[in-house]
């Protein structure tokens, strides 16, 4: 079955495609997103949701900013509630070797015009968070970070975007992308074709699987975090909190449960795997114990937490940790927005504010230049940022 032409099809129903569809819908194109299960059914359900400038490259800095600025508006803008709150991020030293690392994260990105203060002791960190373990040695502080509730704010992008026309279809597998004469003719999926004149892939790690078959080789690695969730616990702490080390990270949410996170590492499956199992995205029993242990270690009330949830989340890494974003050269009408290498959440607004650009007007007034996918043509001299969450 074939159904009529559609002018943008979004394959993606994560933070970074609906907030992609909300802002071409409104914009006034005709959009159908396709979510192979249901929306935030991955990262963007799975994450911290922290919403942070903190610890970014410098490249990622000013859309983290951007981003910031309208999450303050954002949820009466969608017309949700997306519990945002802006209580501040506190990056944690728990060794004398993390202090420096510390002190450097603060000189750079205050020279880079970020409002991230030092706080030299113990004492200094209690002040701002009094449950902060007394181990603790040192921290970074950044005000004006804070974090929100994921799944609520994808549902609000979809529902805000469907209210301008947009058409959503979850439960929709996109089988391969059609491209013919150089340039893009549409989707097929399980059940029909779709006919477009701009895709917008946005499926995090499966986006390099789609774009394989039309030539473009994506250097989009996986790998999986240990996510824990407590039951609600009394309020304890505002701020998100990190490490140095990159090593946990955690956050209280609204409702009153934690969500701690561990560090990154390499996912030795299939992404066909995963719609077999449940298996490939949990996470390894060492890995769970890790991310409470160093959150109790930082946070010893938690020590008597108990655990409601567990799961693994996948990341979309690629080699410098920098996202794809980009209306690509070699195909008239194919555009990525994926790779975001574990902190795409608090990009997702700016996300959908360059790809709506990126089609209807060519070009952006953010600097997208590192997000190009040609940077990859030579990795040898890509580092990648080690700061997540
Ligand atoms: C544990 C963890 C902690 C994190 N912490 C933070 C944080 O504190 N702050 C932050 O900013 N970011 C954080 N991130 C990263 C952030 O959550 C992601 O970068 C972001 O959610 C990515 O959104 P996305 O829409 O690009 O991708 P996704 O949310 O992965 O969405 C892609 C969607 O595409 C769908 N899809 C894939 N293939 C197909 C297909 N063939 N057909 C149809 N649909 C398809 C998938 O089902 C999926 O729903 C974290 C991530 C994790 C996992």
């Amino acid at each position: 079955m074939s159904t009529g032409p559609t002018e943008v099809v979004v394959i993606g129903g994560g933070i970074s495609g609906t907030a992609a569809a909300y802002e071409l819908a409104r914009a006034g194109a005709k959009v159908t997103l396709l979510e192979q299960g249901s929306l935030a059914s991955m990262a963007s359900g799975w994450t911290l949701a922290g919403v942070r400038q903190s610890g970014r490259h410098p490249a990622e800095l000013p859309l983290a900013t951007a981003a910031v600025a309208r999450w303050e508006q954002l949820g009466e803008e969608l017309g949700a509630d997306v519990e945002y709150r802006r209580e501040g991020n506190l990056r944690l030293a728990r060794s004398l070797e993390e202090v420096p690392v510390i002190q450097t994260i603060v000189a750079e990105q205050r020279d880079l015009g970020l409002d991230l203060r030092f706080l030299p002791d113990n004492a200094a960190v209690r002040e701002i968070a009094p449950a902060i373990a007394e181990s603790v040695l040192a921290a970074s502080y950044c005000p004006t970070d804070g974090h929100a509730n994921p799944i609520a704010t994808v549902r609000a992008f979809a529902m805000a975007a469907t209210r301008h026309g947009a058409t959503m279809r979850t439960e929709t597998v996109v089988t391969a992308i059609d491209a013919s004469g150089g340039r893009i003719r549409g989707v097929r999926t399980r059940t029909d074709d779709i006919a477009a004149d701009v895709v917008v892939v946005a499926a995090g790690v499966y986006t390099a699987r789609l774009c394989a078959p039309l030539g473009l080789d994506l250097p989009i690695q996986v790998s999986r975090v240990a996510v824990v969730q407590t039951v609600p616990l009394p309020p304890l702490i505002r701020q998100v909190i990190g490490t140095a080390g990159a090593d946990f990270a955690g956050r209280q949410e609204v409702g009153g449960r934690f969500r701690l996170t561990g560090g990154g590492r390499s996912w030795p499956h299939q992404l066909g795997d995963l719609a077999h199992s449940d298996d490939p995205v949990l996470p390894p029993a060492e890995d769970v114990i890790a991310a409470l242990t160093r959150g109790i270690e930082v946070l010893p009330a938690l020590g008597d937490a108990h655990v409601a949830r567990v799961w693994g989340g996948l990341l979309d890494m690629t080699p410098d940790a920098l996202p794809i974003i980009e209306r690509t050269p070699d195909l008239e009408g194919l555009v990525i927005a994926a790779g975001f290498s574990g902190h795409g959440f608090c990009l997702g607004p700016v996300t959908g504010q360059i790809v709506r650009d990126l089609i209807l007007e060519s070009t952006t007034a953010f600097s997208i230049q590192p997000f190009r996918r040609d940077r990859f043509a030579d990795i040898s001299g890509l580092t990648a940022a080690t700061l997540h969450g």
